[in-house]
């Protein structure tokens, strides 16, 4: 075990919070240097630079870890993309790019293990082939050091355990956190309940289980006060940041509130959260005793300062909040320093005078 392996277990021992930005597959979507549908990172192998900018933003946002972005970087998807012989180089420069921003900032450095889209509940030939993807990257994950391993957005319990055993096997004795994937039901897609599959995940040596991705604040919390009753060690929860409700639990799902149409993945914009809504998210999630939090698809910094915040940091984003009291027009309603031009501009501003 390295000493930063040993400092993530102790922290969490300690009650510390952990704070972890994820979402860099949607943001270098959103920034023009990813393709929604493949969702492949080769943005790691292409554009490098950028990479390590969006970990350096991350941090300076108030984030205690910094994850590879390896998200959908697994043999499987490369194939998709004609890309499988670059899959070696893709993970290890994901690594090392996440090792050096950990380092410098001394943050916890992470790998991203997710759903490898070839598990099949009781396909004994599929799952030995998901066993391999796994052990490959853990290996990789292992040679350059990590501090512990995420294995996120499983939606069936089986893919998570075999991820997890995989982690215990193959990770010379890095921890593992895993995360679920809700949908509509709160039962994985192999029909367990969620509060049971995290039960049997922590059970089974995972440092901290609980949800990621798929759902939004609103949607998620309920779920987790319950795994909260259910579960003994730290809990984790990263939404994503949109307006999911009880009508369109999974971000998959959401419609556009003007057209009616179906938004995902490319048009979410009209369903997003406000940086008020992650605040109140984060102070609910608080509340609960969630101890490992971030955000998934759909963050970006400024959101994830929000949460930051709440959570009672004040990351170097932090010099950079918001302060309406300077604003040449709205100030005025903070210090009640009034000018005559500004009262008339804010009256057209806000229609008052038409
Ligand atoms: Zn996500």
């Amino acid at each position: 075990m390295s000493m930063s392996t040993s400092d993530f277990i102790q922290r969490l021992k300690n009650g510390e919070n952990i704070l972890i930005a994820e979402g860099y597959l949607f943001e270098f979507g959103r920034r023009g240097y990813l393709k929604y549908g493949a969702n492949t990172p080769e943005v790691v192998v292409e554009h490098p630079e950028l990479v390590e900018v969006m970990h350096e933003e991350f941090v300076h946002a108030g984030s205690d870890v910094v994850e590879a972005f390896t998200y959908y970087g697994h043999r499987e998807k490369l194939k998709i993309i004609g890309r499988e012989d670059d899959l070696e180089k893709l993970n290890k420069t994901a690594l090392r790019i996440a090792k050096k921003v950990a380092r410098k900032h001394n943050k916890l450095f992470a790998f991203g293990l997710c759903n490898s889209t070839v598990f099949a509940p009781g396909d004994e030939k599929a799952n030995a082939k998901v066993r391999d993807m796994f052990k490959e990257q853990i290996e990789w994950a292992v040679e350059e050091g990590v501090d512990y391993i995420i294995g996120e957005t499983f939606n069936a319990l089986g893919e998570a355990m075999l991820a997890l055993e995989c982690i215990k096997e193959y990770g010379n004795g890095v921890p593992a956190v895993i995360t679920i994937a809700a949908y509509f039901p709160d039962i994985t897609t192999d029909d367990v309940p969620i509060t049971e599959a995290c039960r049997l995940l922590e059970e089974n040596g995972a440092a901290v289980v609980g949800l990621n991705c798929a759902r939004g604040p609103a949607t998620m919390l309920p779920l987790l006060r319950e795994i909260r009753k259910t579960c003994k060690g730290p809990i984790a929860a990263l939404p994503v940041p949109f307006r999911c409700t009880d009508e369109f639990r999974s971000f998959q799902s959401l419609k556009d509130p003007k057209s009616g149409k179906h938004l995902f993945m490319n048009d979410l914009e009209s369903v997003r959260c406000s940086s008020a809504d992650i605040r109140h998210f984060a102070h609910e999630a608080k509340q609960i005793g969630v101890q490992y939090i971030g955000l998934c698809c759909g963050n970006f910094a400024s959101y994830f300062r929000e949460l930051a915040e709440v959570y009672g940091r004040t990351p170097p984003a932090s010099h950079y909040s918001p302060d309406m009291s300077m604003n040449s027009v709205f100030g005025d309603e903070e210090t009640g320093v009034t000018n005559a031009l500004a009262t008339k501009m804010k009256e057209f501003i806000l229609g008052i005078k038409q």
